[in-house]
């Protein structure tokens, strides 16, 4: 498998995803570009010492926008620095949308004709400016949407039952931010509907209501940055899933930022679903039975997400 990966922005997300790309081998070319030519150059040195101890060789270079050609993904991970007080990943919308139109005429320029990862926030609105900006088919502009707080959810639920995290399923969807739902209706662990697991248990569960969850979901990326000053390894980690199954042509299927096109009644706009993902971008969205409230949920986002 020969693949070629840019990811532009080479601040904590980009590194560590950088990081986690050459550890798993998920490419032969990996390129990052940043306005800091400097700290680019410094952290691509640094990756190509650790590339020593990994079983592919990947040539790693700081490059310019002409690297994006014949680039099989470009991830972009740019943004403005962030207020250490930020709780809000809206406020970042006009300085975002900003660098969006600097990064992405210059990707298209040098002939770009790959599949385009979104992770800066706020990423389904990012998503979908990138698709409206970049010409590419809405297949092969994809945002990390909620696969990191579905990741988060896993990880509460996984310690509350003392269950391996890879036993649990279950979806965070619409907006990756405060108006994000769970998909509670569908979710089983072990093949058991997750409701009847929480009945089963009430001993552990004791007095932890389904909406407290979803908000300690919403704010453990605050908890976070605010403690760090940024997160890195979750969303690294969310991104080099979405690559792998880009790149193995994996068909996994996880919940990304897609653009809808007339499904729960809703239309042009980026928002998170489960999505089957494979090399050639988003095959299909995978729609479930939702129920009346989490319908309602999906309509929230949507007229918070069409508002920005
Ligand atoms: P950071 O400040 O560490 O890095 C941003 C980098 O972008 C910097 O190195 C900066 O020089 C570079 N940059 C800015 N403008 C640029 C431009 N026009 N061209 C090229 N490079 C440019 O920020 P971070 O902690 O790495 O976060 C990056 C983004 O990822 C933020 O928007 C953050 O909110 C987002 N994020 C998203 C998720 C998610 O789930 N989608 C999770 C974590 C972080």
């Amino acid at each position: 498998m020969k693949s070629k990966i840019v990811i532009i922005g080479a601040g904590n997300v980009g590194t560590t995803l950088a990081f986690s790309i050459i550890h798993q081998g998920l490419c032969n070319e990996l390129v990052m570009i940043d306005l800091n030519r400097e700290k680019v150059l410094g952290e691509v040195i640094d990756l190509q010492h650790a590339n020593v101890f990994m079983d592919r060789k990947i040539a790693i270079k700081s490059g310019s926008y002409e690297d994006c050609a014949g680039a099989d993904i470009v991830v972009i991970t740019a943004c403005a620095p962030m207020n250490p007080e930020a709780d809000n990943r809206l406020g970042m919308l006009e300085e975002s949308k900003n660098i969006m139109k600097a990064i992405i005429p210059a990707v298209m320029e040098n002939g770009f004709d790959g599949i385009m990862l979104l992770v800066s926030n706020p990423v389904d609105v990012m998503s979908y400016y990138a698709w409206k900006l970049s010409g590419l088919p809405k297949e092969r502009v994809i945002g990390s949407g909620t696969v990191l707080d579905t990741a988060r959810l896993t990880c509460l639920l996984s310690h509350l039952f003392d269950i391996n995290a890879k036993s649990i399923d279950i979806n965070v969807i619409c907006e990756h931010g405060d108006t994000e739902a769970v998909v509670w209706s569908t979710a089983t662990i072990g093949g058991k509907r997750l409701e009847k697991v929480m009945k089963d248990n009430v001993d552990r569960v004791c007095d932890i209501s389904y909406e407290q969850m979803r908000k300690d979901t919403i704010d453990a990326g605050w908890k976070i940055f605010h403690r760090k000053g940024n997160t890195s390894y979750g969303i690294a980690a969310s991104v080099s899933s979405i690559i792998k199954s880009i790149v193995f042509d994996e068909d996994r299927i996880y919940p990304v930022s897609v653009y809808l096109d007339d499904i729960y009644g809703l239309k042009d706009v980026y928002l998170s679903l489960p999505a089957v993902i494979n090399k050639s971008g988003v095959r299909e969205i995978v729609k479930l039975n939702l129920s009346e409230e989490e319908l309602q949920g999906l309509t929230v986002s949507y007229r918070v997400l069409r508002g920005s």
